[in-house]
């Protein structure tokens, strides 16, 4: 029997997608936004203000009226700080006005106080000629009364989270956050913490993904390990099924002998799809159990690494109604040759070393110090061949998370 092609990694992400659409999570919640960080906006924001709420002063200096004046020292007749309510401008002199200030009623112009001279006479002459409107920023400038400021399903950083607060919003409305249950196969695996027998290895991958989900505003629940048993396995996969909208496992998903979890999900799961042509990552699998989806990565931490962000990740956004799920990349000049073409699309630890693309020296998918050393990945195209200086995708880890 001829081996099954793998995959192409759009198709997966393309199918991941189509699961994502019909999982899309309906319930929203009411977040303060110290606690909505990463979390992602359920219907949009709409501006009660407007923003600056009336016009204001960008500079310190004086404020003016230009309409019928000779261009001759004027006195000054209010000082005006920010925070401040002012009188209207009395004619014939200026205001003493200060940066966020709001413009007296009257003024037209602001000039900055480095073009102003201070005569002995407590006057002020106005070195330069002036135009009307400058350096004042005009009410609504940023944005009106009624203007849709944020549309539902903006994930929130603190830029948005600013301009919810600049409106006075102390909650905002949010999806609720995915519950992913979180499960480490392997018979060889030990939690930090208790002593390591022979022949194990501590769990990285828990650790790895908690962080990673929780950044990406979902509820971890923590299922902990599973050994490599068949009936275990089947067990525990019926237990998460009620409690979580995904379960991402890692491990056991390869064609070994101990490889449990994959040949349950291929048994008992709807499959979606199994081996991905990718490196690393192929056995990445993917499939329905029950009614939950099951997101199986490889258990090798930089294959688990790479598959999470490159496919899990868009997938966890989808639900909570995120359009924008690819990563942002751009081109680099390779710094290495790459002779040999491969049959997967190659994902390599790299650096950004003056706009050039340097590889971490071991990229083997069980190294993870690679991860911690580069700014991210270089994609290498199936069937491609790469000499230095040639251009290269880059994916920088600071747009996976
Ligand atoms: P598997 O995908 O189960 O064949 O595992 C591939 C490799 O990844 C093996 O060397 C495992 O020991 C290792 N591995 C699996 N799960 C973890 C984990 N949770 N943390 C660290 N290494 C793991
Ligand atoms: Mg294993």
């Amino acid at each position: 029997m001829s081996p099954s092609p793998l995959m192409p990694v759009e198709e997966a992400i393309a199918r991941l997608l189509a699961m994502a659409e019909a999982q899309r999570l309906q319930d929203s919640e009411p977040v303060a936004l110290g606690e909505a960080r990463q979390r992602v906006l359920a219907s949009d924001l709409v501006a009660t203000l407007d923003l600056p709420p009336w016009p204001n002063s960008a500079m310190d200096g004086y404020a003016l009226n230009l309409d019928g004046w000779d261009g001759q020292p004027l006195a000054v007749s209010q000082r005006i700080f920010a925070g401040q309510a002012p009188e209207p401008l009395l004619p014939g002199s200026c205001a003493r006005i200060f940066t966020g200030a709001p413009l007296p009623p009257g003024a037209n112009s602001i000039e900055m106080q480095e073009n102003v001279e201070q005569l002995d006479d407590g006057r002020v002459r106005f070195k330069q000629p002036l135009k009307a409107g400058q350096n004042i920023r005009a009410q609504g400038q940023e944005n009106r009364a009624g203007q849709v400021l944020l549309r539902a399903g903006k994930r929130l950083g603190p830029f948005e989270l600013a301009i919810a607060a600049a409106q006075g919003c102390t909650h905002l409305p949010l999806v609720r956050r995915p519950r992913v249950a979180l499960l480490s196969t392997g018979d060889e695996l030990a939690e930090p913490g208790t002593p390591l027998r022979p022949g194990c290895i501590y769990n990285s991958n828990r650790t790895l993904l908690s962080h990673w989900l929780s950044a990406l505003g979902c509820e971890v629940i923590d299922a902990g390990i599973l050994p490599d048993q068949p009936q275990q396995t089947r067990l525990r996969l019926e237990q998460l099924q009620c409690a979580a909208d995904l379960i991402l496992t890692t491990g056991g998903v390869s064609a070994g002998d101990a490889d449990c979890l994959g040949q349950v999900l291929r048994e008992c799961a709807t499959p979606v799809f199994w081996k991905l042509a990718i490196k690393p990552g192929k056995p990445l699998t993917v499939g329905r159990f029950g009614r939950v989806p099951v997101i199986g990565l490889p258990g090798n931490p930089t294959s688990a690494l790479v598959t999470f962000g490159l496919l899990a990740r868009p997938y966890l956004l989808r639900i909570q109604g995120v359009e924008e799920v690819m990563p942002l990349s751009f081109p680099v000049s390779v710094g290495f040759d790459w002779p040999k073409a491969g049959s997967r699309r190659e994902y390599l630890r790299a650096r950004l070393e003056e706009g050039r693309a340097v590889l971490y020296p071991n990229q083997s998918s069980g190294v993870l110090l690679g991860a911690s050393w580069a700014d991210g990945l270089v994609e290498i195209l199936e069937g491609s061949t790469l000499r230095a200086g040639e251009p290269a995708r880059f994916i920088p880890f600071s747009e996976l998370f």
